[in-house]
């Protein structure tokens, strides 16, 4: 049975996307299946999984509306070795729709019990907001992955996430926990992300991954070239650290 997680963040440009190719990437690499579900309307994680988003026919928008399975809906990211259920600009009309439809939150989730058996991973890519989307994959999931960068005001935003989960756990999704904290665009030289990454070992203890991610221009250019740093280059020191915490995610999982 799958591993289902969410990459969220409520902040914008952390490094959700990011994280969740490279990730599917690292898994595949060592040799799990992996199934990655773009929630995010602004189809980043697909375009950068090498699908261009305006020519898919089927994406998780008509899954959510149950025009389509996802068996249907979802394509082969040929050179990436997992498969995609894509976004486009149609997702954001989902919001309002969904609105007036029943188990209106638990629609992803209906969707993927189908197809649990065909995976080892799921990883869903988040919008930065606590809309809609961001609640079916909530819902969905066994637990988030956050990722964050090392700055002042990192541990702030950290609390409404934290309280987020909370309620979710509470009203609507029993499983849901934090799986862990990852360390992205790390950068060891400056002192601020060294002490904060060390106040955040202090406050989440075995929460925080091991695997750091290094901030590392292969990774940023990756995308315009349709792959995941892990596949444009492998040798890449950020591209290294992500197939390292998919290693660490790969003997975690037993005990998630
Ligand atoms: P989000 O999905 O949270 O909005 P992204 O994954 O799109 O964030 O990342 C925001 C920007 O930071 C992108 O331009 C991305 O290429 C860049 N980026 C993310 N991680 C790294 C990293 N480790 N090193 C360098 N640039 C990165
Ligand atoms: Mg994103």
């Amino acid at each position: 049975m799958a591993k289902i997680f969410c990459i969220a963040n409520q902040k914008g440009g952390v490094g959700k996307t990011t994280t969740t190719v490279n990730l599917a990437a690292g898994l595949a690499k060592v040799g799990q299946r992996v199934l990655l579900v773009d929630l995010d309307p602004q189809g980043n994680a697909t375009m950068g999984s090498g699908i261009d988003k305006r020519s898919v026919e089927l994406s998780v928008y008509d899954v959510l509306l149950e025009s389509a399975s996802i068996k249907e809906a979802a394509v082969k990211a040929d050179k990436c070795g997992y498969d995609v259920l894509s976004a486009n600009r149609e997702l954001a009309g989902a919001e309002v729709e969904l609105v007036d439809l029943e188990h209106r939150d638990q629609r992803l989730k209906m969707a993927l019990a189908a197809v649990e058996g065909d995976y080892d991973f799921v990883l869903i890519d988040c919008p930065p907001s606590l809309s809609m989307l961001t609640l079916n994959g909530l819902c969905s999931a066994h637990g988030v992955i956050v990722p964050m960068q090392c700055e002042y005001f990192a541990l702030e935003g950290l609390t409404d996430l934290v309280n987020t989960i909370k309620q979710v756990h509470a009203n609507l999704n029993k499983d849901l926990k934090i799986i862990g904290l990852l360390r992205v665009m790390f950068d060891p030289r400056i002192t601020l992300q060294q002490q904060v990454s060390d106040q955040l070992k202090a406050h989440f203890g075995d929460k925080v991954f091991n695997a750091v991610i290094p901030r590392n221009v292969r990774l940023a250019e990756a995308p315009s070239y349709g792959l995941p740093g892990v596949v444009f280059d492998a040798s890449a020191k950020g591209s290294q650290a992500y197939v390292e915490f998919a290693r660490e995610l790969v003997l975690r999982a037993p005990t998630l």
